[in-house]
């Protein structure tokens, strides 16, 4: 049976604009920067299932065009109906579990020389962080969403050098880095140098989400944090007595002479929310005695913070100046991506790579199937986890010694 020539041709000039090289039309879906495109036939399908689920059609071949329309509308809207499950089972299927990963910073943490009160203040506070974000996953929530409220947990928390409680410059003032990465989308925010905002990766998200650029340093991040309503706050309000006299113990070593003791604290956090999008964040002081306007890797988006739907999020903690020359974070997604490796293994590979270069640190990431990797270099990082089955752990030093 052959349509009536105009809307046969109507048909056809539909359905061409919307095919690609394989006669199939490319449907994005949910995946907006993936590489997981779905496709599926539209118009050719609809007049397939009119014709195979309405014979009566093949008998009004006489009928009047509106009568013809009116069925081909129908027909068009039966064969979504139709092909609906097919299509969602023909991409990488929407998960409904959750993941959610977190860092404290990295250093050379030992649990021989931890006292057992500051070993469970940070089990605590990386249990509290955790918790927070989990919540938000729990609620049906956004993977950017749960990242924002771990963060904003753990910036809020002395014992982290991120916001309250992070490290001074050598000049004595605090400079604080953050940023923000939509995996969905590829959206990120970023900011570096600020004195006053009292939770950077809040206004990272601001940026990712209310201004057209990506990052912003010093006073126009601090300009555009009052503009858009975000807490401010005096430079001392980071500065506490704990880290106050850590510093005056050796005020003047360059940052390279330091401790790796000093370096911890930096936090991060990768997430996976119900619709399975991936989300990453990082949020740090930096680096004892920077030098003043230093800039490290948390709020370079490839460096120390990065997230894509198609390979996996990522935020590492460390000696910035390596993983910025080792563009780490987008180094685990690329090994993922293009070189086809599990995220594990892209992930330890990528420290491995960070330590020939000279430097050391870790990362946590996390991939679209909810696998989960957190290597480190140092002798601890401080990370938590909950698993799409559930699992929960909390940890600081390396396997051997959490057992
Ligand atoms: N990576 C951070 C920086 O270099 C420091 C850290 O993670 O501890 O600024």
């Amino acid at each position: 049976m052959q349509l009536p020539p105009q809307r046969q041709g109507k048909e056809q000039e539909t359905s061409d604009a919307c095919v690609d090289s394989s006669g199939r039309r490319a449907e994005s879906g949910r995946n907006p920067g993936g590489d997981s495109l779905f496709c599926f036939p539209i118009y050719g399908a609809s007049a397939q299932i009119i014709q195979h689920t309405c014979p009566l059609y093949t008998t009004m071949c006489d009928v009047p065009v509106r009568v013809h329309r009116a069925l081909l509308i129908v027909g068009t809207l039966l064969g979504w109906v139709c092909l609906l499950p097919v299509t969602v089972q023909g991409q990488d299927g929407p998960s409904s579990e959750t993941a959610l990963v977190i860092h404290g910073g990295a250093g050379s943490l030992s649990a021989d020389e931890m006292s057992d009160d500051r070993e469970e203040a940070y089990r605590l506070a990386l249990r509290t962080a955790l918790q927070e974000g989990n919540a938000v996953l729990r609620d049906g929530g956004s993977a950017l969403d749960a990242v924002q409220a771990a963060i904003t947990t753990m910036e809020a928390d002395t014992l982290f050098n991120a916001a309250r409680g992070a490290v001074r410059t050598s000049e004595g003032a605090v400079e604080l880095d953050a940023a923000i990465m939509d995996g969905a989308t590829r959206n990120a925010g970023a900011l570096t140098g600020v004195q006053t905002v009292k939770h950077p990766i809040r206004l990272a998200r601001a940026i990712m989400e209310d201004s057209y650029h990506v990052m912003f340093a010093q006073e126009g991040a601090e300009a555009f944090a009052e503009q858009q309503g975000l807490e401010l706050v005096e430079n001392e309000y980071f500065i506490t007595a704990a880290r106050r006299s850590g510093e005056e113990k050796a005020p003047a070593d360059p940052p390279a002479a330091q401790e790796e003791d000093e370096k911890y604290g930096t936090v991060g956090a990768v997430a996976l929310d119900a619709a399975g999008n991936l989300a990453a964040g990082t949020s740090t002081g930096g680096i004892s005695d920077k030098e003043f306007g230093r800039v490290g890797d948390s709020p370079i988006v490839g460096a120390g913070t990065y997230a894509h739907n198609a390979s996996c999020a990522v935020s590492a903690t460390g000696q910035g100046e390596f993983f910025i020359r080792g563009v780490a974070a987008h180094s685990v997604a690329s090994r993922m991506r293009f070189g086809d490796r599990p995220l594990g293994e892209a992930a330890q590979r990528t420290i491995d790579e960070i330590e020939e270069l000279g430097g050391v640190g870790g990362v946590i990431a996390l991939d679209r199937d909810g696998n989960i990797a957190t290597p480190f270099s140092t002798g601890g990082m401080f990370r938590a986890y909950v698993a799409p089955d559930g699992t929960t752990a909390v940890r600081i030093f390396d396997a051997a010694a959490e057992e």
